[in-house]
């Protein structure tokens, strides 16, 4: 029994996702005539209450595909110094936008309206790249899983809007976030220009990722999505497994926030570990102390059957997900308490 903390893409799909997919109706989404995929465009939509949403095979294009939307080139983005769309979307944001980046020292992969207000470039100021784009991730990856409070959002779309700047959230784990905060998404659909979301982290789907907007945007990106080589065929059989996964594994991503809370707490106690960033969802960060080698940890997790990743400096991430169930959990709390 392999264990894996690594990622919550890692899922496989269930024999019951599997099925459901088999059994999609398909056609050639390039000529928008793919059932299931406008199924699901329209149900992600809904959910949001925004007028439209476009079925991407990953997240990173739909962000991509997000910031392309929102900026021209030569122009600056606004974002947390841990976000996604800069550290790990390849350089992307300068590939395929020519746009910069101006990132704050936020709070764990958070950042607020006053930050966002003083970092942004006065436009009469010809010398310094163009504000056009704020960026929010939610939850935010490297940042430990943390959630937004719906009232910060608004005070930065505030400042968006007084500044007309364009406000997009990447909602990879959007799902963990409302089920964590039991927030409506349709409040979400009315604060951002754009909103990605991914299928393929805690719901289990595995692949594929929506960008959420009103129709003209959606129109336009229809078009980059074609440039960067993201239109499809009978992608139908993908969608399904999407569909599947938001009829019925939303709420179930709360038994995966007490898993990662009640590992948290176990950490805490242990002498060897230094730190454990707080735990909302399903990401857990937690540092050693210096004594102890990452590698080496790592390593005598692996002769156990338990795989982690490192993120250097010490430190080090558990994501619980579908595949982690309660009998792994209990293995790894009592396999952590006499490690060292
Ligand atoms: C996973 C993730 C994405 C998208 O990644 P893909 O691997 O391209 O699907 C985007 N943003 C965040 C915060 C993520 O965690």
């Amino acid at each position: 029994m392999e264990i894996n903390l690594v990622s919550d893409t890692v899922t496989k799909p269930t024999p019951e996702m599997l099925q459901y997919m088999f059994q999609a109706k398909v056609g050639d989404d390039v000529y928008k005539q793919d059932p299931t995929i406008n199924a699901l465009q329209a149900k992600v939509a809904e959910m949001f209450g925004m007028e439209e949403a476009l079925f991407f095979p990953s997240g990173t294009m739909a962000n991509q595909t997000a910031i392309k939307l929102h900026t021209q080139p030569g122009e600056q983005l606004i974002a947390d110094k841990y976000a996604h769309v800069y550290n790990y979307e390849g350089g992307g944001v300068s590939f395929n936008s020519g746009v910069s980046c101006c990132l704050l020292d936020g709070h764990l992969g958070m950042i607020t309206a006053t930050q966002v207000a003083g970092a942004i470039n006065n436009p009469a100021f010809y010398h310094s790249p163009l504000t056009s784009l704020v960026c929010v991730e939610n939850t935010t990856n490297k940042g430990g899983g943390a959630c937004y409070e719906l009232e910060d959002l608004r005070k930065i779309k505030e400042v968006c809007d007084t500044h007309h700047l364009k406000f997009h959230m990447d909602g990879a784990r959007i799902w963990n976030a409302l089920v964590a905060k039991n927030d409506n998404p349709k409040v979400y659909g009315q604060l951002f220009d754009t909103l990605s979301v991914c299928l393929s982290k805690g719901l289990g789907a595995p692949i594929g990722s929506l960008l959420v907007a009103d129709s003209p945007t959606i129109q336009r990106a229809l078009r980059i999505r074609k440039i960067l080589g993201g239109g499809m065929r009978q992608g139908g059989y993908l969608a399904a497994a999407g569909l599947y996964a938001l009829e019925n594994n939303i709420p179930r991503l709360a038994e995966d926030h007490r898993r990662a809370k009640e590992l948290g707490a176990v950490l805490s106690k242990l002498s060897w570990v230094a730190k454990v960033e707080p735990v909302e969802t399903n990401i857990l960060i937690f540092a050693v102390q210096p004594h102890i080698n990452e590698t080496d940890l790592m390593e005598k997790l692996n002769l156990k059957n338990i795989f982690i990743s490192s993120m250097g400096h010490g430190k080090l991430r558990l994501v619980t997900h579908l595949d982690y169930r309660e009998v792994m959990h209990t293995y790894v709390l009592e396999t952590l308490e006499k490690l060292y």
